[in-house]
């Protein structure tokens, strides 16, 4: 069977949108025919080169779809099943899993560019193609793992259930999980693209006191606001440590740094009080070091991160879009512009822009 699928051949260059061959899914391995796959960072870098990864791969891996066939001994979904993506599959048998932490899985310790067996489902002219984070969410149809689906409600459109895949829990997560912030507390985000403004509206939704917003664009900041910030800064205007540092009387309980830079890493730590907690959830370039004084460390800040949300993706997921149907989240709003596959590429020149939250490729 085919499908058109966004293929990067070589960094810096285009995706090459094409028919490719797509096999059976194999056991423990599901079909799912995509509807939708939301327009993510995280494969930007690896077009531009950042995160360096084997190629020709097939991108995305924040998709929501139709499950359309499985293979031998699936017993979690069934053909017609609606499901999200889990960029992060999970086992539920290993020590990771067991012990509550099914975001770092031992299914991370393979190569997660191909099925378990360490072979693809893609073919384009009998040479196999890579599959991004084991989804490949840019192809109107691919295998993957039965471990790497997220069942879901079916009343949720497809379009916006996809950027629970990725975006919303890998900004809310953090909050939620990793820090888990009481009421009360206050909140710094670093970066209000589509992943830090879910930083802030689950701050909103934890009943956080003061959200401060931090980015050089103008008009995230006013996304922010929409989405919940009580404070803004312009750290292209001021500095934002010591602006965060004035408006909280000391630095914040909990900063959470979305944009993956070093400079932004440090800012976020260094925002925080004594006895404050800094999440990193950007992705920095490969190859980046950061440079922070261990006096802060010893004044018992910690810092940490978060990997897709740092919970239980399998109920964190549907959680989300129980609280989206109850209109207690935004996801609508989130959406900026909706683009067919083969505007892929002006969908990143978008993103690169920060002239969108996020863009969705609907098939
Ligand atoms: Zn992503
Ligand atoms: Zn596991």
């Amino acid at each position: 069977m085919n499908a058109t699928a966004a293929v990067l051949y070589e960094v810096k260059k285009p995706l090459v949108v094409e028919e490719v061959e797509v096999l059976e899914p194999q056991a423990h391995e599901v079909l799912v025919r995509w509807a939708a796959n939301g327009v993510c960072h995280s494969d930007l870098h690896v077009m531009t080169g950042d995160v360096p990864h084997p190629l020709p791969v097939v991108l995305g891996h924040e998709a929501a779809g139709v499950v359309e066939k499985v293979g031998p001994g699936v017993e979690s979904v069934k053909p017609g099943d609606h499901v999200c993506s889990s960029y992060i599959p999970s086992c539920g048998r290993c020590r990771y899993c067991i012990n509550g932490e099914p975001t770092l899985c031992a299914h991370r310790d393979k190569p997660r560019w191909f099925m378990l067996d360490g072979t693809a489902r893609f073919r384009k002219n009998g040479r196999p193609l890579h599959h991004y984070l084991q989804v490949a969410g840019y192809a109107t149809r691919s295998v993957v793992l039965e471990d790497g689906v997220i069942p879901i409600r079916k009343d949720v459109p497809l379009d916006l259930a996809c950027l629970v895949s990725c975006g919303v829990l890998a900004g809310a997560g953090p909050v939620i999980n990793r820090a888990k912030v009481p009421v009360g507390a206050s909140v710094a985000v670093f970066g209000c693209g589509g992943v830090g403004l879910n930083s802030i509206q689950a701050a909103r939704l934890v009943g956080a006191g003061k959200i401060i917003a931090v980015d050089v664009n103008r008009k995230k900041l006013e996304w922010a606001e929409e989405f919940g910030a009580t404070h803004v800064i312009d750290a292209s205007k001021e500095d934002p440590v010591a602006a965060i540092h004035t408006l909280t009387g000391g630095g914040v309980d909990y900063a959470f740094e979305v944009v993956g830079f070093q400079e932004t890493v440090e800012q976020a730590f260094l925002s925080t009080r004594r006895g404050g907690m800094a999440v990193i959830v950007g992705i920095c370039p490969a190859g980046t070091r950061l440079t922070i004084d261990p006096m802060l460390l010893v004044q018992q800040r910690t810092l940490t991160g978060s990997s897709f949300g740092a919970g239980h993706q399998r109920t964190d997921v549907p959680m989300l879009l129980d609280l989206f149907m109850a209109g207690k989240y935004k996801l609508r709003e989130l959406i900026s512009r909706r683009l067919p596959l083969a505007e892929v590429n002006h969908a990143y020149d978008l993103l690169q822009a920060g002239e969108v939250k996020r863009s969705v490729i609907v098939y």
